[in-house]
């Protein structure tokens, strides 16, 4: 953990439960061990964490601290070994791999710091990958999966392959197959990771603009940049939360620092310029 992220202006530290609605995500007393016999690992060592609809949370900590596995937990990849997970409303702490599969589906976008598109299909097609398993018919899914090209500034390089595209393009991509089935959640794993600063920087507008649009969205980052402009961020320490703080105050999704609805610097026409 850098000293930069732990520097992050604080003003408020997160209730554990913020009042009003049910929270979208509620976690209680989640642990998970690793059970290698006498190696067993615990990385998640009791989380309480509620996160509302809307909110923009950076999850930080050292590397090893249980990040990865409390993502996994969050996106339905795993269950917990004990403690109970509601994900809108619903109790997955208990559900078998195939009912999670549904819910991952159903409610969960991912993106991965390796973008994880499938290298032979267009852009089209791997957009339209979520779609597909959810049952939704062709044209119907050609057309929604445009529309989330669109959001994300590519429906012109729809019929483009992943390695035809840049690094910034490729997460574009990924980010599109990540809200193409209106998910309740996105989670993103060092959405950053691979990509130099400014296009980092564009990935960050991006994920600001879902914001504004009232996505909510979890990312686990060890890139201060990341944390700076999230709303809650919340440290993880050897499997357990170490501090969880609001920055801006309240939960309210925040507007965009450039006009909205389209990524800063990239429209349809410099995506034209720079192929
Ligand atoms: P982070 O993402 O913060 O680096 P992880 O969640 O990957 O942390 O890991 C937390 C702890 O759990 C570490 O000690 C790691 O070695 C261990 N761990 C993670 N995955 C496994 C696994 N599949 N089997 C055994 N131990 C694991």
């Amino acid at each position: 953990m850098s000293e930069a992220a732990l520097a992050l202006p604080t003003t408020l530290a997160a209730p554990a439960v913020v009042a009003g609605a049910a929270p979208l995500i509620r976690m209680e007393g989640v642990t998970k061990t690793y059970d290698a016999g006498e190696l067993a690992v615990q990385a998640l060592r009791g989380i309480d964490l509620a996160i509302e609809k809307g909110q923009m949370v950076a999850i930080i900590g050292p590397s090893g601290s249980g990040k990865s596995t409390l993502m996994h937990i969050l996106g339905c990849l795993d269950a917990p070994s004990s403690g109970s997970y509601r994900l809108g409303g619903r109790d997955v702490s208990e559900l078998s791999g195939f009912q999670l599969a549904a819910i991952r589906n159903q409610k969960v976008g991912f993106v991965f710091q390796t973008f994880n598109l499938l290298p032979k299909a267009s852009l089209l097609r791997n957009v339209e990958l979520p779609l597909l398993y959810a049952g939704i018919g062709g044209a119907e899914r050609k057309e929604i999966a445009r529309e989330a090209l669109k959001k994300v500034g590519l429906v012109e390089r729809a019929k483009h392959r992943p390695s035809e595209l840049s690094g910034g393009q490729r997460q574009r991509a990924a980010i599109a197959r990540a809200i193409v089935n209106g998910p309740s959640l996105i989670l993103a794993d060092e959405p950053t990771g691979n990509l130099d600063t400014r296009t980092g920087l564009e990935i960050l507008e991006l994920f600001d603009e879902m914001h504004a649009r009232g996505e909510t969205i979890v990312i686990v980052t060890h890139d201060p940049r990341i944390a700076e402009r999230c709303g809650r961020v919340v440290q993880i320490v050897d499997g357990l939360i170490e501090d969880d703080r609001l920055l801006s105050g309240d939960a309210a999704p925040r507007p965009p620092s450039h006009p909205p609805a389209r990524l800063a610097g990239v429209s349809p026409e410099s995506e034209a310029a720079r192929s």
